[in-house]
Protein backbone atom coordinates (compact mmCIF):
# COMPACT_ATOMS: atom_id res chain seq x y z
CA UNK A 1 0.00 0.00 0.00
CA UNK A 2 1.52 3.23 -0.84
CA UNK A 3 1.82 5.57 2.49
CA UNK A 4 -0.27 8.89 2.58
CA UNK A 5 1.74 11.86 1.88
CA UNK A 6 0.32 15.70 2.23
CA UNK A 7 0.25 18.06 -0.40
CA UNK A 8 4.03 19.59 0.56
CA UNK A 9 5.69 16.25 0.56
CA UNK A 10 4.18 15.08 -2.67
CA UNK A 11 5.12 18.41 -4.20
CA UNK A 12 8.58 17.62 -2.79
CA UNK A 13 9.09 14.71 -5.11
CA UNK A 14 11.25 15.07 -7.96
CA UNK A 15 9.00 14.79 -11.24
CA UNK A 16 9.96 11.98 -12.96
CA UNK A 17 10.37 14.19 -16.43
CA UNK A 18 12.60 16.39 -14.78
CA UNK A 19 15.31 13.66 -13.31
CA UNK A 20 15.39 12.38 -17.03
CA UNK A 21 16.33 15.52 -18.35
CA UNK A 22 18.86 16.26 -15.49
CA UNK A 23 20.47 12.93 -16.02
CA UNK A 24 20.69 13.25 -19.62
CA UNK A 25 22.37 16.61 -19.15
CA UNK A 26 24.88 15.38 -16.49
CA UNK A 27 25.44 12.81 -18.61
CA UNK A 28 26.81 15.28 -21.12
CA UNK A 29 23.41 14.19 -23.70
CA UNK A 30 21.47 16.61 -25.25
CA UNK A 31 18.21 17.57 -24.14
CA UNK A 32 16.33 18.01 -27.03
CA UNK A 33 17.54 15.07 -29.27
CA UNK A 34 16.17 15.45 -33.01
CA UNK A 35 14.90 12.21 -34.51
CA UNK A 36 16.49 10.92 -37.65
CA UNK A 37 15.58 7.89 -39.89
CA UNK A 38 18.51 6.08 -41.64
CA UNK A 39 18.37 3.63 -43.94
CA UNK A 40 21.25 1.14 -44.92
CA UNK A 41 21.71 0.87 -48.59
CA UNK A 42 23.37 -2.05 -48.35
CA UNK A 43 21.55 -4.22 -46.45
CA UNK A 44 17.86 -1.87 -46.11
CA UNK A 45 18.22 -2.14 -42.27
CA UNK A 46 16.35 1.07 -40.60
CA UNK A 47 17.28 2.71 -37.69
CA UNK A 48 16.51 5.54 -35.88
CA UNK A 49 18.95 8.38 -34.92
CA UNK A 50 19.01 10.59 -32.07
CA UNK A 51 21.23 13.65 -33.29
CA UNK A 52 21.80 16.76 -30.91
CA UNK A 53 20.08 19.65 -31.16
CA UNK A 54 23.90 21.63 -31.82
CA UNK A 55 22.07 24.45 -29.63
CA UNK A 56 24.67 26.90 -28.22
CA UNK A 57 22.87 28.35 -25.46
CA UNK A 58 22.84 26.55 -21.77
CA UNK A 59 19.30 27.88 -21.01
CA UNK A 60 18.23 25.87 -23.60
CA UNK A 61 20.90 22.70 -24.38
CA UNK A 62 23.27 22.36 -21.37
CA UNK A 63 25.13 19.79 -23.22
CA UNK A 64 25.29 20.76 -26.59
CA UNK A 65 26.14 24.19 -24.99
CA UNK A 66 28.96 23.05 -23.34
CA UNK A 67 30.29 20.74 -26.40
CA UNK A 68 30.32 23.99 -28.20
CA UNK A 69 32.29 25.55 -25.55
CA UNK A 70 35.05 23.18 -25.57
CA UNK A 71 35.18 23.06 -29.69
CA UNK A 72 35.83 26.88 -29.11
CA UNK A 73 38.36 26.24 -26.71
CA UNK A 74 40.50 23.62 -28.48
CA UNK A 75 40.08 26.03 -31.75
CA UNK A 76 41.34 28.71 -29.75
CA UNK A 77 43.83 26.55 -27.82
CA UNK A 78 45.36 25.04 -31.50
CA UNK A 79 45.74 28.26 -33.18
CA UNK A 80 46.98 30.48 -30.11
CA UNK A 81 50.73 29.08 -30.33
CA UNK A 82 51.23 28.03 -33.87
CA UNK A 83 55.03 27.77 -35.26
CA UNK A 84 54.08 26.87 -38.88
CA UNK A 85 52.10 28.83 -41.38
CA UNK A 86 48.61 26.62 -41.37
CA UNK A 87 48.25 24.95 -44.82
CA UNK A 88 45.38 26.76 -46.70
CA UNK A 89 45.04 24.85 -49.61
CA UNK A 90 41.27 25.45 -51.14
CA UNK A 91 39.71 22.02 -52.13
CA UNK A 92 38.97 21.39 -55.89
CA UNK A 93 35.48 22.60 -56.70
CA UNK A 94 32.98 19.76 -57.23
CA UNK A 95 30.78 18.96 -60.31
CA UNK A 96 27.93 20.65 -58.17
CA UNK A 97 29.80 23.86 -57.43
CA UNK A 98 31.07 24.05 -61.17
CA UNK A 99 27.19 23.51 -61.91
CA UNK A 100 26.04 26.16 -59.87
CA UNK A 101 28.59 29.20 -60.78
CA UNK A 102 27.97 28.39 -64.86
CA UNK A 103 23.92 28.81 -64.00
CA UNK A 104 25.44 31.86 -62.40
CA UNK A 105 27.27 33.32 -65.06
CA UNK A 106 24.52 32.48 -67.39
CA UNK A 107 22.22 34.67 -65.61
CA UNK A 108 24.65 37.52 -65.35
CA UNK A 109 24.86 37.37 -69.07
CA UNK A 110 21.07 37.37 -69.36
CA UNK A 111 20.90 40.21 -66.99
CA UNK A 112 23.45 42.40 -68.16
CA UNK A 113 21.85 41.81 -71.83
CA UNK A 114 18.37 42.77 -70.67
CA UNK A 115 19.92 45.98 -68.56
CA UNK A 116 21.89 47.17 -71.95
CA UNK A 117 18.31 46.79 -73.70
CA UNK A 118 16.37 49.11 -70.83
CA UNK A 119 14.59 46.61 -69.87
CA UNK A 120 13.65 45.49 -66.20
CA UNK A 121 16.50 43.52 -64.50
CA UNK A 122 14.81 42.92 -61.10
CA UNK A 123 14.06 39.18 -61.80
CA UNK A 124 16.72 38.57 -63.05
CA UNK A 125 18.83 40.20 -59.94
CA UNK A 126 16.69 38.33 -57.94
CA UNK A 127 17.74 35.34 -59.54
CA UNK A 128 21.37 35.66 -59.09
CA UNK A 129 20.96 36.11 -55.31
CA UNK A 130 19.61 33.16 -55.14
CA UNK A 131 22.20 31.21 -57.37
CA UNK A 132 24.82 32.96 -55.08
CA UNK A 133 23.18 31.17 -52.17
CA UNK A 134 23.02 27.97 -54.18
CA UNK A 135 26.33 28.43 -54.55
CA UNK A 136 27.16 29.35 -51.01
CA UNK A 137 24.90 26.28 -49.73
CA UNK A 138 27.19 24.03 -51.81
CA UNK A 139 30.30 24.64 -49.87
CA UNK A 140 32.05 27.51 -51.62
CA UNK A 141 33.46 30.68 -50.12
CA UNK A 142 33.23 34.47 -50.90
CA UNK A 143 31.09 34.99 -53.90
CA UNK A 144 31.15 35.24 -57.21
CA UNK A 145 30.70 38.83 -57.94
CA UNK A 146 31.30 40.85 -54.74
CA UNK A 147 28.92 43.88 -54.14
CA UNK A 148 29.76 46.73 -56.42
CA UNK A 149 29.23 48.94 -53.74
CA UNK A 150 28.94 52.87 -55.39
CA UNK A 151 31.31 54.55 -53.22
CA UNK A 152 30.45 57.73 -52.48
CA UNK A 153 32.91 61.43 -52.30
CA UNK A 154 33.25 61.46 -48.18
CA UNK A 155 36.00 63.10 -46.51
CA UNK A 156 38.87 60.30 -46.06
CA UNK A 157 40.99 63.08 -43.88
CA UNK A 158 42.36 61.47 -40.72
CA UNK A 159 40.87 62.58 -37.21
CA UNK A 160 42.44 66.27 -36.29
CA UNK A 161 41.76 64.00 -32.55
CA UNK A 162 43.63 61.21 -33.60
CA UNK A 163 47.33 60.55 -33.82
CA UNK A 164 48.42 59.13 -36.55
CA UNK A 165 50.00 55.61 -37.50
CA UNK A 166 53.32 55.03 -38.93
CA UNK A 167 52.24 51.96 -41.78
CA UNK A 168 54.68 49.09 -42.46
CA UNK A 169 54.40 46.84 -45.80
CA UNK A 170 52.11 43.74 -44.66
CA UNK A 171 54.20 40.67 -44.62
CA UNK A 172 52.07 37.44 -45.80
CA UNK A 173 53.40 35.75 -42.36
CA UNK A 174 50.78 35.10 -39.37
CA UNK A 175 53.34 33.77 -36.93
CA UNK A 176 55.15 35.22 -34.44
CA UNK A 177 58.33 36.00 -33.77
CA UNK A 178 60.84 33.90 -31.75
CA UNK A 179 63.13 35.16 -29.28
CA UNK A 180 66.19 33.55 -27.74
CA UNK A 181 67.40 33.34 -24.40
CA UNK A 182 70.99 33.56 -22.78
CA UNK A 183 71.09 29.88 -22.33
CA UNK A 184 70.11 29.51 -26.29
CA UNK A 185 66.29 28.47 -25.18
CA UNK A 186 63.94 29.77 -27.92
CA UNK A 187 60.09 31.45 -27.02
CA UNK A 188 57.70 32.16 -29.35
CA UNK A 189 55.47 34.04 -26.41
CA UNK A 190 51.64 35.31 -27.40
CA UNK A 191 49.54 37.61 -26.47
CA UNK A 192 46.19 38.19 -23.93
CA UNK A 193 44.22 41.36 -24.16
CA UNK A 194 41.57 42.60 -23.28
CA UNK A 195 40.19 46.04 -24.77
CA UNK A 196 37.05 47.82 -23.07
CA UNK A 197 35.27 50.94 -23.89
CA UNK A 198 35.32 54.42 -23.21
CA UNK A 199 33.92 55.82 -19.80
CA UNK A 200 30.46 56.86 -19.87
CA UNK A 201 30.34 58.61 -16.48
CA UNK A 202 31.53 57.31 -13.42
CA UNK A 203 30.61 53.73 -12.02
CA UNK A 204 30.25 51.77 -8.22
CA UNK A 205 31.77 48.74 -8.35
CA UNK A 206 28.13 46.61 -8.98
CA UNK A 207 28.59 48.53 -12.67
CA UNK A 208 25.97 50.78 -12.31
CA UNK A 209 26.38 55.27 -12.79
CA UNK A 210 27.31 57.18 -9.61
CA UNK A 211 25.05 59.84 -10.93
CA UNK A 212 22.69 58.21 -13.45
CA UNK A 213 21.56 61.52 -14.99
CA UNK A 214 25.40 62.46 -15.99
CA UNK A 215 26.24 58.78 -17.52
CA UNK A 216 26.10 58.92 -20.88
CA UNK A 217 23.73 56.31 -22.64
CA UNK A 218 23.59 57.68 -25.79
CA UNK A 219 26.87 57.41 -26.49
CA UNK A 220 27.37 54.12 -24.62
CA UNK A 221 24.54 52.58 -26.94
CA UNK A 222 26.24 53.82 -30.13
CA UNK A 223 29.86 52.43 -28.89
CA UNK A 224 27.50 48.92 -28.61
CA UNK A 225 26.00 49.35 -32.05
CA UNK A 226 29.26 49.48 -34.11
CA UNK A 227 31.65 47.94 -31.43
CA UNK A 228 32.54 45.19 -33.94
CA UNK A 229 33.31 47.62 -36.72
CA UNK A 230 35.63 49.01 -34.28
CA UNK A 231 37.56 45.93 -33.71
CA UNK A 232 37.94 45.36 -36.83
CA UNK A 233 39.35 48.81 -37.57
CA UNK A 234 41.83 47.81 -34.86
CA UNK A 235 42.83 44.35 -36.31
CA UNK A 236 43.73 46.27 -39.52
CA UNK A 237 45.50 48.84 -37.87
CA UNK A 238 47.42 46.55 -35.82
CA UNK A 239 48.64 44.71 -38.60
CA UNK A 240 49.77 47.73 -41.02
CA UNK A 241 51.41 48.74 -37.53
CA UNK A 242 53.05 45.65 -36.83
CA UNK A 243 53.43 44.57 -40.47
CA UNK A 244 52.70 40.92 -40.07
CA UNK A 245 49.21 39.29 -40.59
CA UNK A 246 48.31 39.07 -37.46
CA UNK A 247 46.11 36.57 -36.26
CA UNK A 248 43.39 36.36 -33.58
CA UNK A 249 40.50 34.48 -31.53
CA UNK A 250 38.02 37.03 -29.85
CA UNK A 251 35.29 36.93 -27.49
CA UNK A 252 33.17 39.53 -27.24
CA UNK A 253 31.20 39.77 -23.37
CA UNK A 254 29.91 42.64 -21.38
CA UNK A 255 31.22 44.39 -18.85
CA UNK A 256 29.08 44.72 -15.08
CA UNK A 257 28.53 48.49 -16.50
CA UNK A 258 26.55 46.05 -19.75
CA UNK A 259 29.22 47.91 -21.98
CA UNK A 260 30.86 45.10 -24.79
CA UNK A 261 34.57 44.01 -23.64
CA UNK A 262 36.65 41.90 -26.22
CA UNK A 263 38.80 39.15 -24.84
CA UNK A 264 41.53 38.40 -27.53
CA UNK A 265 44.30 36.56 -28.10
CA UNK A 266 46.72 37.24 -30.47
CA UNK A 267 49.53 35.10 -32.19
CA UNK A 268 52.95 36.79 -31.78
CA UNK A 269 53.22 40.01 -29.52
CA UNK A 270 52.90 43.67 -29.81
CA UNK A 271 54.29 45.75 -26.71
CA UNK A 272 52.48 48.15 -24.90
CA UNK A 273 53.92 51.25 -26.03
CA UNK A 274 52.96 50.09 -29.30
CA UNK A 275 49.60 48.94 -28.33
CA UNK A 276 48.91 52.23 -26.39
CA UNK A 277 49.98 54.07 -29.99
CA UNK A 278 47.57 51.76 -31.78
CA UNK A 279 44.52 52.07 -30.01
CA UNK A 280 45.08 55.94 -29.55
CA UNK A 281 44.86 55.90 -33.10
CA UNK A 282 41.62 53.43 -33.32
CA UNK A 283 38.40 55.09 -34.19
CA UNK A 284 35.56 53.87 -36.29
CA UNK A 285 33.52 56.48 -38.19
CA UNK A 286 29.83 55.99 -38.68
CA UNK A 287 28.77 58.54 -41.85
CA UNK A 288 25.17 57.99 -41.33
CA UNK A 289 22.58 60.25 -41.62
CA UNK A 290 22.38 62.82 -38.38
CA UNK A 291 20.51 61.10 -35.87
CA UNK A 292 19.92 63.36 -32.95
CA UNK A 293 16.68 65.60 -33.80
CA UNK A 294 13.03 64.02 -33.74
CA UNK A 295 11.47 64.68 -36.44
CA UNK A 296 8.68 62.59 -36.32
CA UNK A 297 7.83 61.72 -32.63
CA UNK A 298 4.91 58.21 -32.23
CA UNK A 299 2.08 60.89 -32.67
CA UNK A 300 3.02 61.82 -35.83
CA UNK A 301 4.61 59.24 -37.38
CA UNK A 302 5.65 59.58 -41.72
CA UNK A 303 2.60 57.66 -43.88
CA UNK A 304 3.34 55.13 -46.45
CA UNK A 305 2.73 56.33 -49.87
CA UNK A 306 1.46 52.90 -51.46
CA UNK A 307 1.61 53.53 -55.23
CA UNK A 308 5.42 55.30 -54.90
CA UNK A 309 5.99 52.96 -52.18
CA UNK A 310 8.01 55.69 -50.18
CA UNK A 311 7.42 57.64 -47.12
CA UNK A 312 6.02 60.84 -46.94
CA UNK A 313 5.51 63.57 -44.25
CA UNK A 314 2.28 63.68 -42.80
CA UNK A 315 2.42 67.76 -42.51
CA UNK A 316 3.69 68.51 -45.66
CA UNK A 317 2.54 65.63 -47.90
CA UNK A 318 6.50 65.44 -49.04
CA UNK A 319 8.22 62.70 -49.85
CA UNK A 320 10.68 62.47 -46.92
CA UNK A 321 14.40 61.89 -48.04
CA UNK A 322 15.32 58.36 -49.14
CA UNK A 323 18.04 56.55 -47.80
CA UNK A 324 20.17 57.09 -50.67
CA UNK A 325 19.36 60.82 -51.07
CA UNK A 326 20.19 61.36 -47.31
CA UNK A 327 23.69 59.79 -47.63
CA UNK A 328 24.53 62.06 -50.56
CA UNK A 329 23.28 64.86 -48.65
CA UNK A 330 26.18 64.65 -46.16
CA UNK A 331 29.00 67.06 -46.74
CA UNK A 332 32.65 67.95 -46.36
CA UNK A 333 32.26 69.56 -43.51
CA UNK A 334 30.00 67.46 -41.92
CA UNK A 335 30.81 65.52 -38.67
CA UNK A 336 30.33 61.63 -38.70
CA UNK A 337 26.99 60.48 -36.86
CA UNK A 338 28.93 58.81 -34.34
CA UNK A 339 32.91 58.12 -33.66
CA UNK A 340 33.72 55.23 -31.56
CA UNK A 341 36.91 54.46 -29.56
CA UNK A 342 38.10 51.85 -27.58
CA UNK A 343 39.14 53.44 -24.01
CA UNK A 344 42.41 53.56 -23.18
CA UNK A 345 43.08 51.67 -20.39
CA UNK A 346 43.65 48.31 -21.87
CA UNK A 347 45.08 44.97 -20.28
CA UNK A 348 47.38 42.75 -21.84
CA UNK A 349 49.92 40.03 -21.18
CA UNK A 350 52.21 37.72 -22.59
CA UNK A 351 51.73 34.00 -22.70
CA UNK A 352 54.00 31.13 -23.57
CA UNK A 353 52.39 27.66 -25.46
CA UNK A 354 51.13 25.00 -22.80
CA UNK A 355 51.46 27.44 -19.65
CA UNK A 356 49.39 27.80 -16.86
CA UNK A 357 48.43 31.16 -18.02
CA UNK A 358 47.64 29.61 -21.81
CA UNK A 359 44.66 27.67 -20.18
CA UNK A 360 43.91 30.56 -17.72
CA UNK A 361 43.08 32.62 -20.27
CA UNK A 362 41.33 30.38 -22.68
CA UNK A 363 38.90 29.43 -19.73
CA UNK A 364 38.65 33.80 -20.27
CA UNK A 365 38.01 33.32 -23.78
CA UNK A 366 35.20 31.01 -23.66
CA UNK A 367 33.64 31.46 -19.92
CA UNK A 368 30.69 33.04 -21.53
CA UNK A 369 30.25 31.86 -24.38
CA UNK A 370 26.97 29.23 -23.46
CA UNK A 371 25.16 32.48 -22.24
CA UNK A 372 23.31 35.41 -24.07
CA UNK A 373 25.11 38.61 -24.09
CA UNK A 374 22.47 39.84 -21.02
CA UNK A 375 22.76 36.97 -18.87
CA UNK A 376 26.65 37.17 -18.78
CA UNK A 377 25.66 39.73 -15.75
CA UNK A 378 22.21 39.14 -13.92
CA UNK A 379 20.45 42.33 -12.31
CA UNK A 380 20.89 41.69 -8.55
CA UNK A 381 20.04 45.18 -7.67
CA UNK A 382 16.90 47.50 -7.99
CA UNK A 383 19.90 49.86 -9.09
CA UNK A 384 21.45 47.04 -11.96
CA UNK A 385 17.81 46.35 -13.53
CA UNK A 386 17.43 50.08 -13.48
CA UNK A 387 20.68 51.03 -15.05
CA UNK A 388 19.96 48.09 -17.83
CA UNK A 389 16.57 49.20 -18.20
CA UNK A 390 17.74 52.81 -19.11
CA UNK A 391 20.51 51.49 -21.86
CA UNK A 392 17.50 50.01 -23.52
CA UNK A 393 15.65 52.84 -23.17
CA UNK A 394 18.47 54.69 -25.12
CA UNK A 395 18.85 51.92 -28.06
CA UNK A 396 15.69 51.57 -28.79
CA UNK A 397 15.39 54.31 -30.79
CA UNK A 398 19.15 54.41 -31.83
CA UNK A 399 19.09 53.45 -35.62
CA UNK A 400 21.02 49.91 -35.11
CA UNK A 401 21.15 49.61 -39.14
CA UNK A 402 20.66 51.19 -42.81
CA UNK A 403 17.31 49.29 -42.85
CA UNK A 404 16.24 50.33 -39.21
CA UNK A 405 12.66 51.96 -38.90
CA UNK A 406 13.77 54.41 -36.05
CA UNK A 407 14.92 56.25 -39.01
CA UNK A 408 11.68 57.19 -39.92
CA UNK A 409 11.39 59.03 -36.46
CA UNK A 410 14.24 61.39 -37.57
CA UNK A 411 13.15 62.38 -40.89
CA UNK A 412 15.19 59.89 -43.09
CA UNK A 413 13.25 56.70 -45.11
CA UNK A 414 15.51 53.42 -43.98
CA UNK A 415 17.11 51.52 -46.90
CA UNK A 416 14.63 49.07 -48.60
CA UNK A 417 11.44 50.88 -46.79
CA UNK A 418 8.82 49.34 -46.63
CA UNK A 419 5.15 49.63 -45.82
CA UNK A 420 4.05 49.10 -41.57
CA UNK A 421 7.70 49.85 -40.38
CA UNK A 422 7.59 52.10 -37.31
CA UNK A 423 10.40 53.50 -35.01
CA UNK A 424 10.87 51.91 -31.72
CA UNK A 425 9.53 48.55 -33.51
CA UNK A 426 12.86 48.16 -35.23
CA UNK A 427 13.13 43.95 -35.27
CA UNK A 428 17.08 44.31 -35.16
CA UNK A 429 18.52 42.22 -32.69
CA UNK A 430 20.68 45.12 -31.43
CA UNK A 431 17.36 46.87 -30.22
CA UNK A 432 16.51 43.14 -27.96
CA UNK A 433 17.45 43.59 -24.06
CA UNK A 434 19.02 39.94 -24.26
CA UNK A 435 22.09 41.71 -27.05
CA UNK A 436 22.45 45.18 -25.16
CA UNK A 437 23.35 46.84 -28.52
CA UNK A 438 25.63 44.19 -29.62
CA UNK A 439 24.10 41.95 -32.26
CA UNK A 440 26.91 40.56 -33.79
CA UNK A 441 28.85 37.24 -33.44
CA UNK A 442 30.36 36.57 -29.86
CA UNK A 443 33.46 34.97 -31.25
CA UNK A 444 35.55 36.31 -34.28
CA UNK A 445 38.06 34.57 -35.39
CA UNK A 446 40.55 35.07 -38.16
CA UNK A 447 40.77 32.85 -41.36
CA UNK A 448 44.29 31.70 -40.34
CA UNK A 449 44.10 31.08 -36.91
CA UNK A 450 43.99 27.20 -36.75
CA UNK A 451 44.07 26.74 -40.57
CA UNK A 452 40.84 24.70 -40.06
CA UNK A 453 36.96 25.52 -39.88
CA UNK A 454 34.67 24.63 -36.35
CA UNK A 455 33.60 21.77 -38.48
CA UNK A 456 37.12 20.67 -39.05
CA UNK A 457 37.99 20.44 -35.45
CA UNK A 458 34.79 18.85 -34.95
CA UNK A 459 35.67 16.52 -36.88
CA UNK A 460 38.79 15.74 -35.40
CA UNK A 461 37.12 15.25 -32.42
CA UNK A 462 34.93 12.57 -34.05
CA UNK A 463 38.17 10.86 -35.28
CA UNK A 464 40.04 10.81 -32.09
CA UNK A 465 36.87 9.50 -30.10
CA UNK A 466 36.38 6.77 -32.75
CA UNK A 467 39.61 5.80 -32.55
CA UNK A 468 39.86 5.89 -28.73
CA UNK A 469 36.71 3.54 -29.22
CA UNK A 470 38.35 1.28 -31.92
CA UNK A 471 35.16 1.75 -34.05
CA UNK A 472 35.47 2.27 -38.10
CA UNK A 473 33.91 5.70 -39.34
CA UNK A 474 30.69 4.90 -40.98
CA UNK A 475 30.89 5.89 -45.16
CA UNK A 476 28.56 8.72 -45.56
CA UNK A 477 27.07 7.14 -48.85
CA UNK A 478 26.03 4.20 -47.10
CA UNK A 479 23.55 5.36 -45.36
CA UNK A 480 20.02 8.02 -46.46
CA UNK A 481 18.72 9.81 -43.70
CA UNK A 482 15.14 11.61 -43.05
CA UNK A 483 13.65 13.34 -40.33
CA UNK A 484 10.99 11.69 -38.56
CA UNK A 485 7.85 13.46 -37.70
CA UNK A 486 4.99 13.64 -34.93
CA UNK A 487 2.66 12.09 -37.46
CA UNK A 488 5.35 9.28 -38.30
CA UNK A 489 4.54 5.82 -36.62
CA UNK A 490 8.03 5.28 -35.46
CA UNK A 491 8.31 8.62 -34.21
CA UNK A 492 9.33 8.69 -30.27
CA UNK A 493 8.25 12.08 -28.41
CA UNK A 494 10.36 13.46 -26.61
CA UNK A 495 10.21 11.64 -22.95
CA UNK A 496 10.96 8.41 -24.93
CA UNK A 497 13.93 10.10 -27.19
CA UNK A 498 15.27 11.65 -23.60
CA UNK A 499 15.51 8.04 -21.81
CA UNK A 500 17.70 6.82 -25.28
CA UNK A 501 19.77 9.62 -24.80
CA UNK A 502 20.33 8.36 -21.21
CA UNK A 503 21.00 5.31 -22.06
CA UNK A 504 23.35 5.85 -24.83
CA UNK A 505 25.36 8.17 -22.82
CA UNK A 506 26.06 5.58 -20.29
CA UNK A 507 27.15 3.25 -22.78
CA UNK A 508 29.78 5.83 -24.28
CA UNK A 509 30.96 6.25 -21.21
CA UNK A 510 31.82 3.33 -20.23
CA UNK A 511 33.48 2.15 -23.56
CA UNK A 512 35.29 5.17 -23.24
CA UNK A 513 36.61 4.55 -19.48
CA UNK A 514 37.57 1.22 -21.10
CA UNK A 515 39.36 2.55 -23.79
CA UNK A 516 41.07 4.57 -21.52
CA UNK A 517 41.49 1.96 -19.33
CA UNK A 518 43.04 -0.42 -22.08
CA UNK A 519 45.39 2.35 -23.13
CA UNK A 520 46.88 2.89 -19.98
CA UNK A 521 47.49 -1.27 -20.13
CA UNK A 522 44.72 -2.44 -17.38
CA UNK A 523 42.04 -4.88 -18.40
CA UNK A 524 39.32 -3.77 -18.98
CA UNK A 525 35.58 -5.14 -18.29
CA UNK A 526 33.92 -6.52 -21.70
CA UNK A 527 31.06 -3.46 -22.63
CA UNK A 528 30.33 -2.39 -26.11
CA UNK A 529 30.32 0.89 -27.39
CA UNK A 530 26.92 0.88 -29.35
CA UNK A 531 23.97 3.18 -29.05
CA UNK A 532 22.22 5.42 -31.10
CA UNK A 533 22.84 9.13 -29.45
CA UNK A 534 25.91 11.19 -30.12
ZN1 LIG B 1 21.22 19.74 -27.48
ZN1 LIG C 1 16.93 48.80 -35.73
Amino acid sequence: MTPRTTRAQRLAMPLARDVVRDLAAEHGGCVRPVQLRRTDLDTGQVEQVLVPCGHTLATVCPSCAERARTLRAAQCREGWHLDAEPAITPDPASDEQRMWVEHRAETQQHRDQADAAGHDTDDLDELSAELDEEITRSGIRGSVLPNRMTRRHRSTRRRQDAPDLPRRPVAPRTIGKTYTAPDGAIFRPSMFLTLTCDSYGKVSADGTPARPDGYDYQRAARDALHFAALFDRLIQNLRRFTGYDLQYFAAIEPQKRLAPHVHVAIRGTVSRAELRQVLAATYHQVWWPPADTVRHDDAHLPAWHEPSAQYLDPATGEFLPTWDAALDAIGDDDEPLHVARFGLRFDAQGVLAGSRDSARCIGYLTKYLTKQIADCHQAQTDAQAAHAGRLADALRYEPCSPTCANWLRYGVQPKNAREGMRPGRCTGKAHRREYLGYAGRRVLVSRKWSGKTLADHRADRKAWLLETLGIADTDPARYTWEPVTPGDPDHMPPGQRLLHVVADRQKWHAALTNARARASGQPAANLSATGSAA
